[in-house]
């Protein structure tokens, strides 16, 4: 990984502006749906056509995708608009039959960062080759493992590589279908910020009203794509139905989202500053899940208080609790009076939430 700007540069040479947008979608389902699709995304700012020809399900049974006939499709589609091409591979042979078709760039799914193995029976097939690798983050938030996956193909002599935040899965239901913990992301674009970053908010969201606000708040944190699946018939898509938006809402989003100016000083301030805020807003966003937690776990002890007929003030272990924030507080540089007005505070709304409890 110590040879970054090379990672960054190949954007640049691409031709290809910003914010890179990838379009297309789910899965490739006939020649005529990749065709139409493909033409009314000319008028969009995509570049590249996205179409699974592949796909990988979490459940058999479901559509597993068209296989190798839909690379023809899109080599069409190519010819046809002059849009390039990108398709997920997942094993050397989808590799093979890849760059037969002169699919342009190619993405790893999340299923297939998770496997060491697989990543590098692909990047070996894939040495010697010029090929734009998009890495998609693994199912699980496992920064090593996304980060194992790109040395592979850098260690291969891949010099294209861009990396895909796409979301994780999470037992616990939230709003997304695949958590978006942009902390992560954050922290990987900080360590590596010459690694091209490109969001999917499609399959973060799981469902459509919600991507557009996920591609701003990708803009505003200095992401350099978006990967938006996009369908001319979503509702009836094979796959990801829910997701999928139409090219002319492609168009729409693109024009109303604020993208980032990108030269001068004024606006090299802005954009520093904008990208800070953003990340204030998500580690915000974080502290008022973890209270909200945090608080349905006091209603349950003030629920087990009531039926034991225990009192709601146990001042032992507030005392205890409180010796120990102090402790961890100063390894973060956070000062012992602002830990005891935070957790007074949080202490206090639990014992109201517990009253309210106990009174009820
Ligand atoms: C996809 O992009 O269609 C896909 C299957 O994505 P992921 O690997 O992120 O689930
Ligand atoms: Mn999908």
């Amino acid at each position: 990984m110590e040879n970054k700007k090379e990672l960054r540069t190949w954007l640049d040479d691409y031709g290809l502006d910003h914010p890179l947008v990838i379009a297309g979608p789910c899965s490739a389902e006939t020649e005529e749906q990749i065709l139409t699709i493909a033409h009314q995304l000319k008028d969009s700012d995509a570049t590249i056509l996205r179409a699974g020809i592949w796909k990988p399900r979490t459940r058999p049974g479901n559509f597993e995708g068209v296989g190798a006939l839909g690379l023809k499709w899109l080599q069409r589609a190519k010819e046809e608009t002059g849009l390039m091409i990108t398709t997920e591979v997942a094993n050397a042979n989808h590799v093979d039959l890849a760059l037969k078709h002169d699919v342009d760039v190619l993405w790893i799914g999340a299923r297939t960062t998770v496997s060491p193995f697989i990543v590098q029976e692909i990047a070996d097939a894939l040495k010697g080759t010029d090929k734009p690798v998009l890495v998609k983050n693994p199912v699980n938030p496992d920064l090593s493992l996304w980060l194992g996956a790109v040395e592979r193909f850098h260690t291969a002599d891949i010099k294209n590589i861009g990396v895909i935040h796409r979301g994780f899965s999470t037992y616990e239901k939230t709003r997304y279908r695949n958590n978006p913990e942009w902390q992560l992301a954050i922290d990987l674009q900080n360590r590596f910020p010459d690694l091209p970053l490109i969001l999917d908010p499609s399959h973060i969201a799981g469902k459509r009203d919600i991507i557009f606000d996920l591609c701003q708040t990708a803009l505003d944190l200095n992401y350099d794509g978006l990967m938006v699946e996009t369908h001319h018939d979503p509702n009836n898509a094979w796959s990801d139905a829910a997701q999928q938006i139409t090219p002319a809402n492609l168009i729409k989003y693109m024009d109303d989202l604020k993208v980032r100016l990108e030269s001068g000083e004024a606006a090299e301030f802005n954009n520093k500053i904008n990208t800070f805020r953003t990340q204030i807003d998500v580690i915000d966003h974080q502290l008022i899940e973890m209270l909200g937690k945090r608080m349905i776990v006091a209603d349950d002890i003030g629920t087990l208080k009531k039926e034991h007929n225990v009192a709601v003030l146990q001042t032992k272990r507030w005392n205890e609790i409180l010796g120990k924030m102090i402790l961890q507080g100063d390894e973060r540089n956070l000062s012992e009076e602002f830990i005891l007005r935070v957790f007074k505070a949080i202490h206090q709304e639990s014992i109201n939430h517990q009253e309210e409890i106990i009174n009820h």
